[in-house]
């Protein structure tokens, strides 16, 4: 972090502020040069506190040269983070699949849905039994009874499982959930955040609707703060312009956060395109840009299902995009089990 004074700032200000700043715990590198006197901040930048240096009148400028995250950051932690949820290894070189509907329908139909993604070569389940809806009047969900029911096809198909979280209250009821999903909704939720870094689960973190690569590593951040290290991040297309889509999915996250973070990214094409014909694509792309994983949503009768059926592809289709992901992540230097 450096701070560049106003020109001809007073030698008793700088002074001031260099003891200012040594109270926050940092050393100081003072330069002067012709026209402006520059503080190199040296030390853990990421708790700086920004107001008392920006609010001193001989302050020009703050430049931030560190990212504000430390737990997140790969300058911290070169290594990525490789998470092992039921013997997968996210983030390693298996390309991880969860697969499933969006919402939760019923025991059978999940029963059902568990067996034809398993049998298509899903690694993961994924359904919501606790859905964000736009509207109140949507279907919003099967909550508990849901969980039950995705804990039943867990058994009888051995398939790990990944549910969204909607509020601390519930923590008790995703005891037996493998990995604990935070909606694009609830990014910024702070409360939630910090409960689910005390919790001893892997955080799948999806990005906010509209929030930068940036805010979405400090959501990590705030899990990673409180104890947590196992935090997967999702993209899943973020609002812009377009309308042809319902979102758009920002594939140059992932090679951002490659190079920013050490934690696995996945992606969900359903969410980001809208549109069940354009997973495949994005999918593939998705891999071809190095993502550790996907998130996808799969039904048998799209149609008819109770959320997101236009994004949704079928088992059949799902079973071929398996096959087609294998051979993008070869090429990648990876596989898929
Ligand atoms: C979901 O995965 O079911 C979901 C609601 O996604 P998002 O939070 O990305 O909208
Ligand atoms: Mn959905």
């Amino acid at each position: 972090m450096i701070i560049v004074l106003e020109p001809n700032a007073p030698e008793k200000a700088i002074k001031e502020l260099i003891v200012e700043v040594k109270k926050q715990g940092l050393d100081v590198h003072r330069s002067d040069g012709e026209a402006y006197t520059i503080l190199g901040l040296v030390g853990d930048t990421s708790k700086v506190k920004e107001a008392p240096i920006l609010s001193n009148e001989w302050v020009h400028n703050l430049v931030r040269i560190q990212e504000p995250y430390k737990r997140v950051n790969k300058a911290f932690k070169p290594d990525p983070t490789i998470i092992d949820v039921a013997g997968h290894k996210i983030g390693g070189d298996e390309i991880v699949i969860m697969a499933g509907p969006c919402s939760v329908e019923g025991r059978e139909a999940m029963i059902e849905q568990a067996i034809a993604v398993k049998k298509a070569g899903a690694h993961f389940l994924r359904a919501g039994a606790y859905k964000p809806r736009s509207s109140p009047y949507s279907f919003q969900g099967l909550g508990k009874e849901g969980i039950e029911y995705m804990l039943e096809a867990k058994k009888e198909t051995g398939l790990p499982i990944v549910t969204e979280i909607m509020s601390i209250g519930t923590l008790d009821e995703f005891r037996d959930v493998d990995i604990i999903q935070v909606g694009a909704r609830n990014m910024q939720n702070f409360a939630l955040l910090k409960a689910l870094g005390k919790a001893d689960k892997p955080i799948l973190l999806k990005r906010g609707l509209s929030s930068t690569i940036e805010e979405w590593l400090m959501s990590a951040e705030y899990i990673m703060a409180e104890g947590n290290p196992n935090v997967i991040l999702c993209e899943r297309g973020i609002r812009t312009f377009e309308n042809y889509t319902r979102n758009t999915l920002d594939v140059s996250a992932v090679p951002m956060v490659k190079r920013l973070s050490h934690l696995p990214i996945i992606v969900d094409p359903s969410h980001a395109a809208g549109l069940w014909w354009m997973v495949s694509s994005l999918s593939k792309a998705s891999i071809a840009a190095g993502a550790d994983g996907l998130l996808l949503e799969v039904h048998p009768d799209p149609a008819h299902a109770l959320s997101d059926g236009a994004q949704t592809i079928k088992p059949k289709h799902f079973e071929e995009l398996m096959t087609e992901m294998d051979k993008i992540a070869r090429v990648m230097g990876r596989y898929i089990n």
